[in-house]
């Protein structure tokens, strides 16, 4: 519009950086266009999509631990708990990876939970129960590939096989799955 040719005949330093923007979290300069205004921060396209997975699988998570303590939110030590599984290591979970554990514990091994000891149980069965997913994918994957042509089998394996070895999280991916139907089959 009318500064594009403002900009384009002389770009001072001033003019340059009051369009730019700094993303509050990874501290990058974007244009201001790109930026996603929250409060007093601000985020580039990429930490904006980051943090808003992050807030659904956190939400999916609360949601989860007030249905099954069945309390209004989580206390004090489950969200002390959570944050230790969430920065420390050896743990470094996920809140998705947290959330299925909890499924897995509670819905696929039917244990019972107990609000004095909130998720403590996290770290034991945080492993069991990705791979208990990671094999339910590979299921759920199978059963899709005999739906398509043979080809199109070939390619998705190769795929398949690729994503296997660099995949960190593979409880990430099963955001979408509805595991509790396929459950029924496998019991
Ligand atoms: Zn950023």
């Amino acid at each position: 519009m009318a500064d594009s040719k403002a900009t384009s005949n002389n770009k001072t330093k001033a003019k340059t950086k009051s369009t730019k923007v700094k993303c509050s979290i990874c501290k990058k300069e974007f244009d201001r266009k790109l930026i996603t205004k929250r409060g007093n921060r601000n985020y580039c396209p990429s930490c904006v999509k980051v943090m808003d997975q992050r807030n659904k699988d956190w939400d999916l998570l609360f949601q989860y631990i007030c249905e099954i303590y069945e309390c209004a939110r989580p206390n004090g030590m489950m969200f002390k708990q959570i944050q230790s599984y969430k920065e420390n290591e050896p743990y470094n979970y996920t809140y998705i990876g947290i959330y299925y554990t909890m499924k897995y514990f509670y819905e696929i091994l039917e244990k019972d939970v107990n609000i004095e000891m909130g998720l403590s149980f996290v770290p034991y069965y945080y492993d069991k129960a990705k791979k208990y997913y990671n094999k339910l994918y590979d299921i759920i994957d199978t059963v899709e590939d005999f739906e398509c042509n043979e080809k199109i089998q070939i390619i998705k394996t190769q795929i398949h096989n690729k994503v296997k070895k660099s995949k960190e999280i593979p409880l990430k991916g099963l955001t979408e799955v509805t595991y509790e139907e396929n459950n029924k089959d496998s019991n």
